[in-house]
C-alpha cells in the first residue's frame, strides 16, 4: 500500500459514505445479531395480531417482575410497570432516577400488521363450499393473500359475556385456510384488470369446508357442518360472530433468508420487529435508567392510528399525567421535557424495483436502523419533521454507542409516501423522531429483513434508554 493521495486524504475527511453492517460488524457482533433474532422468530410466530402479541408481553414482563400500572399508587426510581389497554396496545415502563419532571424517554412502536379480518357475519354456503366474507384491514395487495395457507386467531364472546380464544392453524397438525385464485387458464378477462383490482375486496373469500353434514332434510349442509365443528371446539355459535373479532394471518413460521441465512422472512415484522427490539431493550437494562423509559406498543397503526388503542387516542398522555400526579408534577410537565423514538419500519431499496426510490435517499438491507426525519408524503403532508437539534441530540447517541445507523425516505418524491405514530406523539409536544428497521415486501405475507439492522435497531434503542 502506497502514501494516500491529496485527494484520498480529503475524502476521507470531508466526504460521507454509508457503511455496510456486515463489513462493519465484529464477527462476534455478527454472531450476537443472529442469535438475538432467534428468539425474535419465536416472538413473531407467537404474535401474529396485537391481542396475540399484547398477551406475550404480559407473559414477558411479568417474568421480569413488572407489575400492572395502578393510577393511584406513587411510584419510585426502580418501580417496574406494565399498563395493559384492553388487550389489544401495552406500555411497559420503568421509573428512572431523574424526577419526571425531566422528561421522559419514550419508544413508541406499533403491534397490529396488515391483514384480512372476518366481517360479522362472515360464514356462508355457496356451491357447496363453506366460507368467511373478509373485510381486509390496512394496506394490502390483495392478489398477495391469495392462494397463500391462512391461520385464524381472535377472540369470540358467547351469550353469558365468557371469552373464547380462537387459535386454528398454528400448530402443526392444525388444518388452515385459503383464499382462492383463478387458474391461470381462465383468467382473461382477470388478467385484464389493473393489478389493484386483480383482486377485489369481495373476491377474498376464505374456504373453510367442504364435507356436508349428513341430514336429508337440512339445508346448508356444509355450512353446518363447520358451525357444529366450531361450536363442538369453542362453545359458540353462529350468531357469536357478530361480535366477535377475528382475523386471518399467514399460517406460515419465520423462517431465514438467503444461503447466508443473514435476513428474516416473516409475516409481521411491520412493526414486530421494532416493538420487540423496543421491548427487549427496555428488559434488558441491568441499571434503573436515568429518565423513566416508556414502552408504547399501539394498535392500529396500519388505519391510522384511530380507535381507544391506537396512539391517536389519549392513552399515553393519561398513563405519563397518572404516573406524575402523585409526585405532584403535571403530565404536560413531563411530555414537554420528553424524548420520544417513533419506532417503525422503512422501505428497503429494492434492486427489482430502484424506480420508485430515490438512491442516496432511500434505506438499504444492512446497512443498519434507518433514521426518518419526516415521513408523509407529497410536501411532506402529514408528517412529523423533527428539528436539526433534536436529530443531533438522537444521532449522537446513536454514535456513541456504535450503533450503525442510515437515513431514508419512504419512496422518491411524489412516489407515494407513508406516516407513523410520530406525529401523534409529538402532537403531545415531545421531540420524535421516526427511527426503524428497513423491510422489503412490507405489508406482504411474507416480508424480510436483514439480522444486523434488527440488531443495530436493538442497540439504537438499548442507548436512547440508557441516554443521560
Ligand atoms: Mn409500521
Ligand atoms: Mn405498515
Amino acid at each position: 500500500m502506497g502514501k494516500k493521495t491529496k485527494g484520498e486524504e480529503l475524502r476521507e475527511q470531508l466526504m460521507f459514505s454509508p457503511e455496510n453492517c456486515g463489513e462493519k460488524m465484529s464477527d462476534k457482533e455478527i454472531e450476537s445479531a443472529y442469535s438475538f433474532c432467534e428468539p425474535y422468530k419465536t416472538f413473531l410466530d407467537n404474535s401474529k395480531t396485537e391481542r396475540d402479541a399484547v398477551k406475550n408481553v404480559v407473559a414477558m414482563v411479568e417474568a421480569k417482575g413488572y407489575k400492572p400500572f395502578d393510577a393511584k399508587t406513587k411510584y419510585n426510581q426502580g418501580d417496574k410497570i406494565y399498563y395493559n389497554n384492553r388487550d389489544r396496545a401495552i406500555i411497559v415502563a420503568t421509573v428512572g432516577k431523574k424526577s419526571l419532571d425531566n422528561g421522559v424517554t419514550i419508544l413508541a412502536a406499533h403491534i397490529d400488521s396488515p391483514r384480512v379480518d372476518l366481517k360479522p357475519r362472515p360464514l356462508y354456503e355457496d356451491s357447496h363450499l363453506a366460507l368467511l366474507k373478509t373485510h381486509y384491514y390496512g394496506g394490502i395487495k390483495k392478489y398477495q393473500w391469495t392462494a397463500v395457507p391462512l391461520a385464524l386467531h381472535g377472540a369470540v364472546y358467547r351469550k353469558d359475556g365468557s371469552m373464547v380464544e380462537v387459535n386454528i392453524g398454528e400448530d402443526e397438525n392444525d388444518p388452515v385456510f385459503v383464499i382462492n385464485d383463478l387458474l391461470p387458464h381462465l383468467a382473461k378477462d382477470q388478467n385484464a384488470r389493473t393489478l389493484a383490482k386483480g383482486i377485489e375486496g369481495e373476491e377474498l373469500n376464505i374456504l373453510i369446508g367442504c364435507m356436508p353434514f349428513k341430514d336429508d332434510k337440512a339445508s346448508e349442509k356444509v355450512k353446518l357442518n363447520v358451525m357444529r365443528m366450531l361450536n363442538e371446539k369453542y362453545g359458540f355459535v353462529e350468531g357469536d360472530f357478530r361480535t366477535a373479532e377475528l382475523c386471518a394471518v399467514p399460517a406460515q413460521k419465520a423462517k431465514d433468508v438467503g444461503l447466508d441465512r443473514g435476513m428474516v422472512g416473516s409475516y409481521g415484522h411491520d412493526d414486530r420487529v421494532c416493538a420487540y427490539t423496543a421491548l427487549m431493550a427496555e428488559l434488558d437494562q441491568k441499571e434503573v435508567p436515568e429518565y423513566t423509559s416508556v414502552v408504547v406498543l399501539a394498535d392500529k397503526e396500519e388505519v391510522g392510528s384511530d380507535g381507544n388503542t391506537g396512539l391517536h387516542s389519549s392513552y399515553l398522555k393519561y398513563f405519563i399525567a397518572d404516573l406524575a400526579a402523585p409526585h405532584g408534577i403535571a403530565g404536560r410537565t413531563v411530555l414537554s421535557a420528553s424524548k420520544c423514538l417513533s419506532a417503525d419500519v422503512t422501505n428497503a431499496h429494492d434492486p427489482s424495483f430502484p424506480s420508485v426510490t430515490e438512491k442516496n435517499n432511500t434505506a438499504y438491507l444492512n446497512y443498519g436502523v434507518c433514521i426518518m426525519k419526516y415521513t408523509g408524503s407529497g410536501g411532506k403532508g402529514g408528517t412529523n419533521d423533527s428539528d436539526a437539534r433534536y436529530m443531533n441530540e438522537v444521532t449522537r447517541v446513536l454514535e456513541n454507542a456504535d450503533v450503525i445507523w442510515q437515513t431514508g425516505e419512504l419512496g422518491k418524491v411524489d412516489q407515494g409516501g407513508g406516516g407513523t405514530v410520530a406525529k401523534f406523539v409529538s402532537a403531545l409536544n415531545v421531540d420524535t423522531i421516526d427511527i426503524g428497521v428497513p423491510v422489503l415486501s412490507m405489508h406482504a405475507p411474507f416480508e424480510v429483513v436483514s439480522k444486523l439492522d434488527v440488531y443495530q435497531t436493538y442497540k439504537a434503542f438499548d442507548a436512547f434508554i440508557k441516554r443521560k
